[in-house]
Parts: structure tokens; sequence; C-alpha cells
């Protein structure tokens, strides 16, 4: 496969590891990068030594693919114009700052004929990846992703800027669509919330409980799914995966031990063995793999792991949940 031509369009605290990782990495040509802010792009180019350019044009002319890391604010006028100039584009997440531009970027891409990918990062966490193969049918699921404040990312609502994560993860393991939310958030340190609430239901029976906050004093990014016999819990920050599964005889039906149960549940006849299983995580870097992976659906003519449609969907629904925190029943 031949190096995907990408520029980096924003080269700011996110946007400067993309050039980084970019800049070595085998499956990406970096031909160079654009800001708004001259002397930071000079910077990071020098850096990566490549060049930095003047004008958003002269990039756009260069490159095959761009990768977008601006503020939400200016997603939808950059992505334009990217697309516009007949680029595929990868694209920070969330999509936009708003449903109706996050619809006119797919559409745009679309008629165009290009590829979007969307940064929802955590789909490339190694937890995530370790259950990957793993048949995923939650019918319960409890996230919690918690940080400390830090000002980088209040000009938006916790839910665009952390709970978005989980809506994305959420929405692609249950393939279901909601059918009912019931949200609450609180702004306690900015103008937008800090931290919220939601409970979704899904037309298959899933129900989701997301807590999101900025203002922990214990940062957490946890999310346990409980399915027909079995309890997944995935651990995004120690980037590890535990599976307990509930077994009628599993000794018998793993002689080699691997499978040994750790516990039994229930009583008298009812109660079953329970087995632990801790699914190897790849040891990968979770940036830099879904930029190879966006280079690799340009490339192969791949529908990207996380297409336009699927950051639209996230989208959709956290404005979903902002709606009703704004106006409580
Ligand atoms: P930042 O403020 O550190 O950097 C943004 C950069 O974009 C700045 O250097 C600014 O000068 C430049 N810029 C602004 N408008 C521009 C324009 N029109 N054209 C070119 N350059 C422009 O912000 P950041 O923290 O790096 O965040 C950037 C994006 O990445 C946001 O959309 C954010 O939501 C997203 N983000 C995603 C994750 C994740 O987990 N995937 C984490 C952090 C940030």
């Amino acid at each position: 496969m031949d190096k995907l031509d990408l520029g980096i369009i924003g080269v700011g605290h996110l946007g400067s590891i993309h050039a980084k990782l970019a800049a070595h990495s085998e499956k990406i040509n970096l031909v160079g990068v654009f800001d708004l802010d001259r002397e930071r792009a000079e910077t990071v180019a020098r850096d990566c030594q490549v060049p930095s350019f003047q004008e958003l044009q002269q990039l756009l002319r260069k490159s095959r693919a761009v990768s977008i890391v601006v503020p939400t604010s200016e997603h939808h006028s950059v992505a334009m114009q990217a697309l516009e100039s007949g680029c595929h584009i990868f694209l920070e997440k969330p999509i936009a700052s708003s449903v109706e531009q996050a619809r006119s970027i797919v559409d745009q891409a679309r008629q165009k004929g290009l590829k979007i990918q969307v940064g929802h990062i955590e789909r490339f966490n190694p937890a995530m990846l370790a259950v990957r193969n793993y048949p995923l049918k939650p019918m319960f699921i409890e996230a919690h992703r918690l940080c400390r404040f830090n000002p980088r990312g209040c000009d938006v609502s916790v839910v665009l800027d952390l709970m978005i994560h989980d809506l994305d993860l959420i929405l692609y393991m249950v393939k279901s669509p909601v059918t009912h939310v019931d949200a609450c958030g609180v702004a306690v340190v900015s103008r937008e919330e800090d931290i919220a609430n939601v409970r979704l239901k899904f037309a298959g029976g899933c129900v989701a409980n997301i807590t999101s906050s900025r203002i922990a004093l214990n940062p957490m990014r946890r999310m346990r799914l409980f399915q027909q016999n079995q309890y997944i819990a995935l651990d995004f920050m120690d980037k590890k995966a535990e599976i307990f599964k509930l077994a009628d005889d599993a000794t018998a039906r793993h002689p080699s031990g691997l499978h040994m149960p750790v516990s039994r549940i229930g009583v008298g006849d009812s109660a079953r063995d329970i087995i632990y299983e801790k699914p190897s995580p790849p040891e990968v870097n979770s940036l830099q793999m879904e930029l190879e992976e966006f280079a690799r659906a340009v490339q192969l003519d791949l529908q990207p792991e996380v297409p336009g449609e699927q950051g639209l969907m996230a989208l959709e629904t956290a404005a979903d949940i902002l709606d009703q925190i704004a106006r409580p029943e």
C-alpha cells in the first residue's frame, strides 16, 4: 500500500500529536501543516521537518486527505473547504457543533464520493480492541467517564466533550435506535454543563446509564456491560477488559484449567460456576492506529472504521440529551 499524502489542519494541543505521529508513520506521507496561528504552525512544521503552508488552499492542493484538528466550532467551515477541494477528511470528534452542520458535511462527502472518518478514538482503545471480536449483546450498560477540571474543552458542554465518546461506543455496540432519553446536567464551574447523567433506552430493550464529569477528583473511564450469562468490564484508562461468564460445569468443559471457575453463584441445583477471562489487549497507540486505519481506508477504498454517518448519529443523540437538559419536563 502506498503512503497516503496527508495534511494536518490545526496543530494545537491534539493536532501537534497528529502531526508527529503522521511524520513517523510508515503508512502516511505528511505533506505539511496549516494553522491560523502561524508561529504555532511553523514550530510544529520544523519539529516534523515538513512545510508550513501560509494558505489553507495551498495545503489542500498538495494533500489527498487532511486531518482536521481545529476547535469544534470551526469543523464545519474547514471540512467543507477540504471536501470542496476533493480531499478525504479525518475529522476530530465531535463531528461538528450542530446536527445541521454535521448533516451537511456528511451529504457533501457523499456527493463528492469522499471518505470521512470521525476521531472517536476510544474505538481504538486497547480495552475495546480486546473485545472487538467478542459477541457483545448488552442489555444493561453502566458508563462512567470522569476527569479533573481543565479549562480546555470547556467551550462546549461535557456532553459534547466527554459523554460523546461513550455515546459513540454504546451506539456502535447496541446497534438499535434510541427510543427514550432521560437526562440531567449542571454547570458547576463553567457556563456549560460540567456534569451530566443520561439514561437511554433502546428499541431492542437495552438500557444505558451514562455519567460524565469534568470536575471529578478521581479520574475514571469505565464501562460495564451486562448481557445474558455475562458481565464485561472495560477500563479505558487502564486499557484492560475483563469478562465474567456463567457456566454449568466449567471444569469439565475446560480440562486444560485455562478457564477454571473463580467462584459459584446461586443456590442448590441452580448454582453455576463463574469463569474469569482477561483477553490480552493489543499494545497500540490509539491515535496512531486510528490515523493509519484512515489511511488504509482511503488507499484501499474501504469504509472507514468510524464513518461520518456514525459521528452524526453520536451527535444527534448528544443533541437530544442537551435539548432535554435545557428543557426538563
Ligand atoms: P487547541 O485549541 O489546542 O488547537 C486548535 C488549533 O486550531 C489552534 O492551534 C488554532 O490556532 C487552530 N485553528 C483554529 N481555527 C482554525 C482554522 N479555521 N484553521 C486552521 N487552524 C485553526 O484544541 P485541541 O484541544 O487540539 O482540540 C482540537 C479538536 O480536537 C477539537 O475538535 C476537540 O474536540 C478535539 N479533541 C479530541 C480529543 C479526543 O479524545 N479525540 C481530545 C482533545 C481534543
